[in-house]
């Protein structure tokens, strides 16, 4: 090919051997452009840029030509793939003829972090962090942090009491110097880049001033609802509690919160304010709070906002809703509670203990009308609340299970453990619960047993459903946010599921628990401290480089049209006021966006000048 100087083949050109035959090769034949066409520049582009630099070239006069994702992956035909390889590798040397030398530029890193979500990913990201010397801003939506975990009695496989393992994280999380936690707030604007990102956050009003609270829980003795009326969120409505409370008892903050929705002050302004009498001294309740905005920068960020367990009104043949007896996993994991809304006790809504329980497995998991993916820690939760039920009631325990999944450590073992204390397996999918039909409040459980071959309809007086793990409801808002990408199940997307699992495609923001997937408490833990050593990794290098592939706009040229504005999905172009669009290019990404829209062509972008592209058109058309 014209100003082909040299053409070598090496079946292993990205080894060390191979790079080395690059590094020679422009020593001994002077080349000033490099193109090597091989598998692909997601895996090896930066090696060859590194290997052409080291032998004194700028690493911008290379060009790779990705022959995995743009041909020998998307073609069945051999022969036709050879030659559209030969067609791209043509294109190649054409363009990279037209290749300038550009540099790398480095932007500060702020050291700094923020998390947001302060369950057991966040507790844990936040407390890494902070450990390091790094000063965590924790951003929690609800008044208290814990997340799910904080639900829960004990934990598999271990039987562990969640409380006792989780209470003196957040009690560090609350001592901590290095962490500020904000609960009862929101992140409502993120701008910036990697390294120094500008959050503004939003702190919902607790009618209570923080610094003079003392957590004595006083105000609530003193409130004038003598009964607790309000269903109790934390116990998924099966306690009360009321308008002035706490979460639960462990709460951190140890701060109390007014609910603006059932005070009779905020309704009526005629209340006795009994609450602010027993206060008076400290003077803590502040009906007039206003939501307070805090501004932070920080140098990177960590999501750790978790799931939302399946509601399964959404399968109406289960009749959960409709028939009392019928409870989710996470509501029985409150009344198995020492301190949930029966102080322990499983007692049906009746009041009378169950004799017989069934337990249905992939209750919105696993099925193609609700999710397809496996949210892999039902079977082991299910497992745990027969347990739990079994030691408590005395109860006939059954598991209605499609297959059973027990694949972490110690599982397979909790798994034989359960079964010798006589817990029952039924291998099928339940298709219909429907009354007993003798009023007292049994149901029939009918599935397929598909070990037996037969149809079985088995009455019981309890029914647990074990819900899936879905993305929050606001899982695409949170995305927008924060300009990350979620997968096709509606989980926050990784930048790689193998080799980057916690990073995301936003530089600098990490991913960390279940809002990336479901995922049990060990690798919920394992994961942010995975997010929490990137982060670390990046405050501590001090600086970052970033690519030169940005788009710039020609002044000159720039007729203040503003459409590439709107466009931009970094929100990299602002509008000067000399009438001209100017692009921030430590936040382009140098997805071209804008060099496409711009009416005036006057957006050009660095490794994709138009010259470079026609070259490249050309090379292809040519016929060899
Ligand atoms: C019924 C049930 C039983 C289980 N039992 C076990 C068990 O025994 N053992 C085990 O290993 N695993 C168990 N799991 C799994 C366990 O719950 C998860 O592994 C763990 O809770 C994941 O923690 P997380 O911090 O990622 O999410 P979460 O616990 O969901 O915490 C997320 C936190 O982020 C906050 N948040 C959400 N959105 C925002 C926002 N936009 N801004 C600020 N804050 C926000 C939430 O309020 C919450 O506090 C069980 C799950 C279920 C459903």
């Amino acid at each position: 090919m014209p100003g082909v100087a040299l053409a070598r083949e090496y079946k292993y050109m990205c080894s060390d051997p191979g790079q080395e035959l690059i590094r020679q090769d422009i020593r001994d034949h002077g080349l000033d452009r490099i193109v090597v066409a091989a598998c692909s520049p997601h895996l090896h582009e930066k090696t060859f840029r590194h290997a052409v630099a080291e032998a004194g070239l700028n690493p911008y006069y290379f060009h790779m030509v990705n022959l995995r994702e743009h041909d020998s992956w998307v073609h069945a035909d051999k022969p036709a793939a050879a030659a559209k390889a030969m067609d791209l590798i043509r294109a190649a040397v054409r363009r990279v003829r037209w290749h300038v030398p550009l540099e790398r530029r480095q932007a500060p890193i702020h050291a700094n972090a923020l998390v947001v979500g302060g369950g057991i990913a966040g507790i844990d990201a936040a407390l890494t962090l902070a450990s390091a010397g790094k000063h965590v801003y924790l951003v929690e939506r609800e008044p208290t942090i814990g997340g799910h975990m904080a639900q829960f009695d004990k934990t598999f496989p271990t039987l562990d009491c969640a409380a006792c393992i989780l209470t003196p994280k957040m009690t560090a999380v609350k001592s901590n110097p290095n962490i500020t936690l904000w609960s009862y707030s929101e992140v409502r604007r993120v701008e910036g880049y990697v390294g120094n990102y500008d959050v503004e956050i939003r702190r919902k009003p607790r009618y209570i001033i923080e610094d003079l609270c003392v957590g004595c829980l006083e105000c609530i003795q003193a409130c004038v609802f003598k009964q607790a009326k309000v269903p109790d969120e934390f116990n998924l409505g099966l306690g009360k509690r009321k308008p002035v409370y706490i979460p639960f008892p462990q709460a951190v903050p140890q701060l109390v919160v007014i609910d603006p929705e059932t005070c009779i002050e905020f309704k009526s302004g005629k209340c006795k304010k009994t609450c602010v009498e027993v206060c008076a001294e400290r003077n803590a309740i502040d009906f007039k709070q206003k939501e307070k905005i805090e501004n932070i920068r920080v140098g990177t960020i960590i999501l750790a906002t978790g799931f939302e367990t399946f509601d399964p009104v959404r399968v109406p043949y289960y009749g959960y809703g409709l028939y009392p007896n019928v409870y989710t996993s996470l509501e029985v994991e409150r009344l198995v509670n020492a301190s949930g809304p029966t102080g322990g006790e499983i007692v049906l809504r009746d009041g009378r203990k169950p004799a017989t329980v069934g337990i249905v497995h992939c209750v919105g998991s696993r099925d193609v009308n609700t999710n397809r993916y496996c949210s892999r820690v039902c079977c082991m939760y299910s497992l745990k609340l027969a347990h739990l039920i079994k030691e408590k009631t005395g109860a006939e325990v059954i598991e209605f299970y499609i297959d059973m999944r027990a694949p972490g450590k110690a599982f397979e073992e909790f798994y034989n453990r359960v079964a010798e204390e006589g817990v029952s397996f039924v291998r099928g999918k339940v298709a219909d619960i429907y009354p007993a039909g003798n009023g007292d409040g049994r149901l029939i459980l009918q599935a397929e047993d598909t070990l037996l071959g037969m149809v079985r309809k088995i009455p019981v007086d309890m029914v647990v459903l074990s819900v899936g793990l879905e993305p929050r409801p606001d899982a695409n808002d949170v995305r927008r946010l924060f300009n990350i990408g979620c997968s096709g199940d509606g989980f926050f997307l990784e930048r790689h599921p193998k080799l980057a699992p916690v990073s995301t495609f936003a530089d600098g923001i990490f991913v960390a628990g279940c809002c990336q997937g479901p995922k049990d408490i060990p690798d919920t833990v394992a994961q942010s401290g995975a997010a929490a050593a990137q982060a670390l990794a990046l405050i501590d290098a001090g600086v970052i480089e970033l690519e030169p592939n940005t788009a710039y706009v020609t002044e000159d040229a720039c007729c203040g049209c503003k459409t590439c504005i709107p466009l931009c999905p970094y929100s990299a172009i602002s509008f000067l006021e000399e009438k001209k669009a100017r692009i921030n290019e430590v936040l382009c990404k140098g997805c071209g966006t804008c060099v496409a829209a711009c009416p005036s062509g006057s957006i050009r972008q660095n490794l994709f000048e138009d010259q470079q592209i026609f070259e490249e058109i050309g090379g292809i058309l040519t016929y060899a």
